[in-house]
């Protein structure tokens, strides 16, 4: 016996199971080939890279030997582990023998189980076994070569955990469409409840196109991350397994082993809160009476709008293909000067980063509107200023403040101007002259013995009488003189531009018109003082020399005029 054999002499039972002369190692029956070969032992079990366990599955899955490597790996000495069963290291316990008997059973071949084993120390690892059965002389053993897997288990774990973490669908597919993997927020977003439910059907039932052709942007991407080298992405529409499409952010890129594409590993974002997200804003952006509108500002003042809401071209009556964030198409919106006035308001805002606000009138088919523009202003990383604000049709406000206005100034009872208003363009007048010398002339008028008529006719005929007296100023009086009630049964008339000669012509012809009408036949009559204003003269002392004339003509016995 050589050196060999007497190592093999040491192994016991086993390695004298070889009995031919030439033979070092041990009689092995190979199943599948149906042959007894004789195998050098040191070869395949002791010399071998991996842990390799020999057990008798037959004998309470009793370990019968364990190479150098398995002792090194479970940390027993070989007489210790010849005293173990498999059981002892195996964590699936007594249960794991029918395993063991089964493999046996098979024909040939060996099959990566895995498996958790105990070291000696107590640490569990993840291994995978290549168990198989050897025939051996009269007994029928498993071979089993140990592989730890631990790390491999940890990593598939981390990727695992990894994936099911991310609110992002993630799934990998093979070549003909099949699902390798699938994440559960893609199960999810397929509107499934189990990852098993998903991988029944191909990936195509999801891209919503059909298997024989592509019909839709989902099925494109990925076709395409199967034949281009790179990756491929963009929006589009998936659907779920009832058939409903749903938008998402999809990226497909491809799994390469070698030169080879075996499938491709997709990902997607579900857009569809985004989506109603978007929509909810647009909505209420657009549920607002008015413009909303995005725009910026160059550092060189250069104006650009970028945005306007869906209601802005109905709100300005313009075509919904007019491109408004051309600003031509706003100029045009505008006289020349407001529309510069705004551009200056809106740089003003920029310069400061104020917010910005103006009331302005655009031109339009229907007379135009007021707008009431607010904004708010952003400096951006790009040194230009963002606009992000309204613009609020405020024509019916306006109207109603020139109205409210117009009736703050007017007579209720004649419709002329008021004393207030009066007062205020007699001090203009005033101004005009000291300024520019401009003569103007004024009329004081007060109805004679009014007290009386009203006593005899009653308070209804003397506001019938006041109108007519002031329908009469009015018809006499140009655009540009100022016709007023001053008070009472009084009235005055401004006339710009107007000398005393002239004035005093007016003054006569009304007082006869008065004196002429229908009611003069009840006494209707009007005394006038007329003036023209002197060099240096203040408003106050102009009145009240007209109306010291006024009161002349009352003494001189009324219906006259006397100049001032
Ligand atoms: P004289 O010729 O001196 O001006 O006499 P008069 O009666 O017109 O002057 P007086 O100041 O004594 O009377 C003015 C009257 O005008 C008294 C008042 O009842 C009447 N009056 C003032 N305002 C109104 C008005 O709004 N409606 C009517 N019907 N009468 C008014
Ligand atoms: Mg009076
Ligand atoms: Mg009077």
């Amino acid at each position: 016996m050589d050196e060999r054999s007497g190592a093999s002499a040491e192994e016991g039972d086993l390695s004298s199971a070889c009995s031919t002369p030439e033979c070092s190692g041990m009689l092995l029956h190979c199943p599948t080939k149906n042959e007894t070969r004789c195998i050098v032992f040191d070869t395949l079990f002791g010399t071998n890279a991996a842990p390799i366990l020999l057990i008798d599955p037959e004998a309470d899955g009793a370990v019968v030997d364990a190479n150098k490597k398995a002792l090194e790996f479970y940390g027993y000495s070989r007489e210790a582990f010849r005293k173990l069963h498999v059981w002892d290291i195996n964590t699936l316990g007594r249960s794991v023998l029918p395993v063991l008997r089964e493999i046996s059973s098979w024909a040939g071949g060996h099959y990566p189980q895995r498996f958790r084993h105990r070291l000696a120390d107590g640490t569990i690892r993840d291994v995978q076994v290549y168990a198989g059965p050897v025939q051996l002389i009269d007994r029928k053993l498993l071979l089993c070569v140990v592989q730890d897997i631990t790390a491999v288990i940890e990593a598939e774990q981390f990727n695992r955990l990894l994936l099911e973490s991310v609110n992002v669908g993630v799934c990998g597919i093979d070549n003909a469409g099949a699902f390798t993997f699938v994440n559960p927020e893609a199960v999810r977003a397929f509107g499934l409840l189990h990852e098993s439910e998903v991988i029944k059907l191909g990936i195509h039932r999801f891209l919503g196109g059909t298997d024989e052709g592509i019909d839709s942007d989902a099925q494109r991407i990925v076709q395409a991350a199967t034949t281009e080298p790179s990756a491929q992405g963009a929006e589009c529409l998936m659907r779920r397994a009832d058939g409903t499409p749903f938008p998402v952010r999809l990226l497909a890129s491809p799994i390469r082993v070698g030169d080879k594409v075996q499938g491709a590993v997709l990902s997607f974002t579900d857009l569809t809160k985004q989506r109603e997200r978007e929509d909810q804003v647009a909505d209420l952006i657009n549920s607002i009476p008015g413009i909303v509108f995005q725009a910026v500002m160059t550092p060189n003042g250069h104006f650009s709008p970028t945005y306007f809401n869906a209601e802005a071209s109905g709100f300005l009556g313009i075509s919904q293909d007019a491109d408004l964030t051309s600003p031509e198409v706003l100029s045009s919106f505008l006289p020349r000067s407001g529309w510069f006035g705004l551009l200056r308001s809106l740089k003003r805002s920029a310069r400061g980063l104020h917010p910005w606000e103006r009331e302005f009138q655009i031109r339009g088919r229907d007379g135009g509107k007021w707008l009431l523009g607010r904004a708010k202003t952003r400096l951006q990383p790009n040194g230009e200023v963002g606009f992000m604000g309204v613009l609020l049709d405020i024509t019916d406000r306006k109207h109603l403040e020139a109205r409210l206005e117009e009736a703050a100034l007017t007579d209720s009872l004649t419709g002329l101007k008021n004393r207030r208003y009066f007062e205020q363009t007699l001090q203009s007048s005033a101004v005009q002259h000291s300024d520019y010398g401009r003569p103007y002339s004024l009329m004081v008028i007060d109805i004679d013995h009014f007290k009386q008529l009203n006593d005899r006719y009653g308070h209804g005929v003397g506001d019938d009488m006041l109108c007519h007296v002031a329908d009469i100023l009015r018809l006499r009086s140009r655009g540009t003189d100022c016709v007023a009630r001053w008070g009472g049964e009084e009235f005055a008339v401004l006339l710009p531009e107007t000398e005393l000669g002239l004035a005093s012509t007016v003054a006569n012809d009304i007082r006869s018109l008065v004196a002429e009408a229908a009611f003069s036949a009840d006494g209707l009559s009007i005394s006038v003082g007329v003036g023209e204003v002197v060099t240096g003269e203040d408003a106050d002392a102009f009145f009240r020399r007209v109306d010291a004339a006024l009161y002349r003509a009352k003494a001189n016995g009324r219906n006259r005029v006397e100049l001032a």
